[in-house]
């Protein structure tokens, strides 16, 4: 099931999620739905508030087949500086760069009520911490350091996979 996007300036985007504390079958379910939403919509991250649901659980496309789940992600240590453009499925036509750390490690829980820990570095990083953000009710425009068009975020983002 593809569930419709909720969009800014939703009240939902601005909530802080609640902690998952069973897995249940709705759980599951949803995790199932909320990768089919994120390809779908062409997205490479999906957090629960963005369809809807209050609490801690996002979704990530690792690439064409792998997607990481994250059950009540934390972000345990962080390090670096790296600046970069950001766009979000609930904020349509709206890019800019964004500071974040560069490398983090994640504490968080899979569909199996597992515990792991994980080191993330660069884009994949990123987007974690985007995600997270969406968990706490924070929403990346608010970070924005110079916002760009669409247009121009194509134009970045190419010319950074040139270097
Ligand atoms: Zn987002």
């Amino acid at each position: 099931m593809i569930y419709p996007i909720i969009l800014y300036p939703d009240r939902l985007l601005m909530t802080v999620s609640e902690e998952v504390t069973e897995i249940t079958d709705e759980l599951i379910a949803m995790l199932d739905n909320m990768q089919q939403t994120m390809k779908a919509h062409d997205g490479v991250g999906l957090a629960a508030p963005q369809i809807g649901k209050r609490l801690q659980v996002a979704v990530i496309q690792l690439d064409d087949e792998e997607v990481l789940e994250l059950i009540n992600p934390i972000i345990i240590e962080e390090s670096g500086e790296s600046i970069d453009v950001e766009a979000c499925l609930s904020i349509p036509d709206q890019y800019g760069t964004v500071s974040r750390a560069q490398q983090v490690v994640l504490r968080y829980f899979d569909r199996q009520g597992l515990e792991y820990e994980m080191e993330a570095s660069d884009y994949l990083a990123r987007i974690i911490q985007h995600e997270i953000d969406h968990l706490n009710g924070k929403v990346f425009i608010d970070k924005i350091i110079q916002r760009f068009t669409r247009e121009e975020a194509e134009k970045y983002m190419e010319e950074k996979q040139d270097d």
